[in-house]
């Protein structure tokens, strides 16, 4: 398997090349375009790693999916979705047309900018620091890893230019969606996003998924039904405005943040964590999607 791995990644090195490190969070830029790493982590509890498996990035939207599981252990299912659809989009995961555009003026699903705020919003918590406290204990949990903590440089940087989710939120709150302090709000997004993780982080949190909710010691954290849902949700809107191709080329529930990391869950086999800090256009990692597409080519991963 790590052989495997290590020629994934050196065959998929190059189309880094082809993208460019995010940029709009200036503090995102400073990455390097060309490092790609990956671990496996299957479900009998083997870890394979490859590449810059250990460079440490920060989770951005893959804290989509973390935030999304807390708020409904908090809130359940039916009133998560109540505030939030389903659906998936064809504008990008920062887009506001789509909050004015569909009747019930919900932010069409938790993945995409706005989802995700408005689920941030329905964690529990007296204060934004406990909600967000809740959230870090609740990764750091789902990760085994104690030392997650946030990159503060990054956390600032986007409190400091995140006008466009400070637009999202505030529409969100004008229409009734979300509820209180809309700073603060912001502020455990922010947050949320600037947890600092590794590809072994994140191939833990796939392999929770993978396992239908419970760790790898047998602690059972989030439901089946709820896994089955956010999986679900994975295959439709996790990968943004592309999730339909990779859909059909690669096939597996995933989840991707403009820090460059892909989390991906094979039901019953694996969980997976790829870092690529080069984007495509559509805000995926560029090599991250050519590696997840060799590795499920080579072992037969799609799930359809
Ligand atoms: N923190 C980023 C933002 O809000 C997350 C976006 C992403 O990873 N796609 O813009």
């Amino acid at each position: 398997m790590k052989k495997v791995l290590e020629n994934i990644i050196e065959k998929n090195r190059e189309w880094s090349k082809r993208g460019e490190v995010a940029s709009y969070i200036p503090e995102l830029a400073k990455a390097n375009p060309n490092a790609l790493g990956i671990c496996v982590t299957t479900l009998d509890g083997e870890e394979y790693f490859a590449g810059d498996y250990d460079s440490k990035f920060t989770i951005q939207s893959i804290s989509k999916v973390v935030t999304l599981m807390l708020a409904i252990l908090d809130n359940g299912t039916e009133y998560v979705f109540s505030k939030i659809g389903m659906e998936p989009t064809e504008s990008a995961f920062n887009s506001i047309v789509n909050l004015e555009n569909n009747k019930q003026k919900k932010p069409l699903n938790p993945m995409i900018n706005a989802g995700a705020i408005a689920t941030v919003s329905l964690i529990s918590g007296e204060t934004a620091e406990e909600k967000f406290n809740r959230i870090l204990k609740f990764t750091r949990k789902i990760t085994g890893n104690d030392t997650i903590d946030v990159n503060n440089n990054v956390y600032l940087c986007e409190k400091a230019t995140g006008d466009r989710n400070r637009a999202l939120a505030y529409f969100m709150k004008g229409n009734g969606i979300i509820q209180g302090d809309v700073e603060d709000i912001l502020d455990v997004y922010f947050k949320a996003c600037s947890m600092e993780v590794t590809c072994r982080d994140i191939s833990r949190i796939g392999a929770l998924l993978a396992n239908a909710g419970v760790l790898l010691n047998n602690e059972r954290v989030i439901s089946r039904e709820a896994c089955r849902i956010i999986k679900t949700i994975m295959v439709t809107c996790g990968m943004y405005d592309a999730s339909g191709k990779f859909a059909v080329h690669i096939g597996i529930p995933a989840k991707s943040g403009v820090g460059g990391g892909i989390m991906a869950a094979v039901p019953r086999r694996m969980g997976i964590g790829v870092l690529g800090p080069s984007l495509d256009h559509k805000g995926n990692s560029i090599a991250g999607i050519k590696v997840l597409e060799s590795l499920s080519q080579e072992f037969d991963l799609s799930i359809f």
